[in-house]
């Protein structure tokens, strides 16, 4: 079928045991638990995490799970459903400070990289039984050795749901409750962030990591960038009869690594002429002094970031006290900043979002990083079936690819789930 809507609690169970029987399969032994983390999708705040500033982010019933058994020396194996073969390195090529060019490629940069990333907050790798000194904070036992490991997630790849953050956060909790450290969850979502930052090599922020770690069924995570502080705020989209549709353009990012940096400079650019130390530090009322000091396209830049910052804040206000069906203004604007201020929308992103707004959406937006991927829609159920249909249409009026449209609730953050 088509129709891949919200995936119902009985395909979880499936997923635990498939996840349990192929690893058994694989290495001929039963693991020693089974850990699961979501991806996420942005409500809203968009590129503002590396401007210091504020997402809304919330973990989605899409997820990775992962079995992991310990081994008694320091091989490690890893294996997902989603590529052939197992990946095999030793312990000692992750015990080191700086990852070399050549140790971790492909898909499996994200899992080890988390487990390189733990000894980098202290975890002793070695194998000598110390700590790594005058790093974060979370106990070292020294019963850090190798493990096997197998995968399998539902988070779809690259429709800006963070399939990655779901992996680093799967195995940053296996191991910190295998290996017995003793890292919180904000340490955790760190850990994913530098493995995706050094061994992955993707200058991306702390939010997807937050999210997957932090998330709460129906409730979305509010995030300062700058302080790192999170908060959980209950969405109520059920309680008020509403679903979140992802409209997946199915648009490859093309100019996504390009526009990205291009935006992060003009972000940076802009702080500087500003002489704050980021964007954060300026809000709405700085804005006429911005658009004196800055050339007419980085004034628009700082315009999206600042208001974009505000729209999170009124959201979680508005979320609070009136609940959801008064957010669906705040993710147009956001949308209409994104397009015009930000500039990183397409023709497809524009097209979902007026589609939805116009055929019972109470709000839409493109979210995720731009140049392609997602957008998304606050929609109340009974119009959901209509409007998946109106999307189709005017997708294929315009001759583009044609879309996937699913639904996604509001999930639990990563877990131990055996
Ligand atoms: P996303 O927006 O989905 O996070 P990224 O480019 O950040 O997109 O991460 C996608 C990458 O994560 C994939 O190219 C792959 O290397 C890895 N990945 C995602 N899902 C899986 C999986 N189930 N098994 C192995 N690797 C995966
Ligand atoms: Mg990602």
């Amino acid at each position: 079928t088509t129709d891949n809507t919200s995936m119902p609690e009985a395909d979880d169970a499936a997923l635990l045991e498939r996840v349990q029987s192929t690893f058994s399969a694989l290495y001929g032994k039963s693991p020693d638990g089974l850990w699961s983390a979501p991806g996420r999708v942005n409500l809203i705040g968009e590129h503002t995490d590396y401007n210091e500033g504020f997402v809304l982010p919330f973990a989605i019933n899409r997820r990775t799970v992962l079995a992991l058994a310990l081994r008694d020396d320091r091989v490690i194996r890893i294996s997902s459903a989603f590529a052939e073969g197992v990946v095999e390195i030793n312990l000692d090529d992750l015990a080191v400070e700086e990852l070399g060019p050549d140790v971790l490629s492909g898909w499996s940069a994200y899992p080890l990289g988390v487990a390189w990333a733990l000894g980098r907050f202290g975890a002793d790798l070695s194998g000598a039984g110390d700590a790594v000194d005058g790093l974060a904070a979370g106990a070292v036992t020294g019963s850090v050795t190798g493990f096997d490991a197998y995968l399998e997630s539902t988070v779809p790849v690259g429709a800006g749901l963070s399939s990655s953050a779901a992996i680093e956060s799967s195995i940053a909790l296996a191991l910190n409750d295998s290996w017995r450290l003793e890292f919180d969850r904000q340490t955790l979502a760190k850990v994913g962030q530098l493995a995706e930052n050094k061994a992955v090599g993707a200058p991306t922020g702390i939010m997807d990591q937050s999210a997957s770690l932090l998330g709460r069924r129906d409730a979305a995570v509010f995030l300062d960038c700058r302080s790192l502080d999170a908060e959980v705020v209950d969405l109520g989209f059920a309680a008020a009869g509403l679903e979140l549709l992802i409209i997946d353009t199915n648009v490859a990012h093309a100019h996504s690594t390009g526009g990205y940096a291009a935006r992060r400079a003009s972000c940076e650019e802009g702080a500087r002429l500003m002489d704050v130390p980021s964007l954060r530090y300026l809000d709405v009322d700085d804005l006429p002094r911005a658009q004196e000091v800055l050339s007419e396209e980085t004034f628009r830049r700082v315009r999206h970031i600042v208001t974009e910052n505000q729209r999170v804040l009124d959201t979680v206000r508005t979320l609070r006290l009136e609940g959801p069906a008064a957010i669906g203004s705040l993710l147009d604007a956001s949308h209409a900043s994104m397009r015009d201020d930000f500039e990183i929308s397409v023709a497809e992103l524009d097209v979902a979002v007026e589609t939805a707004q116009a055929n019972g959406a109470i709000g839409a937006r493109m979210t995720g990083g731009g140049f392609g991927g997602a957008a998304i829609a606050l929609v109340p159920s009974e119009s959901i079936p209509a409007l998946k249909i109106a999307i189709t249409a005017a997708f294929s009026e315009r001759n583009f690819t044609a879309p996937t449209m699913f639904v996604v609730s509001a999930a639990d953050g990563a877990v131990r789930e055996v």
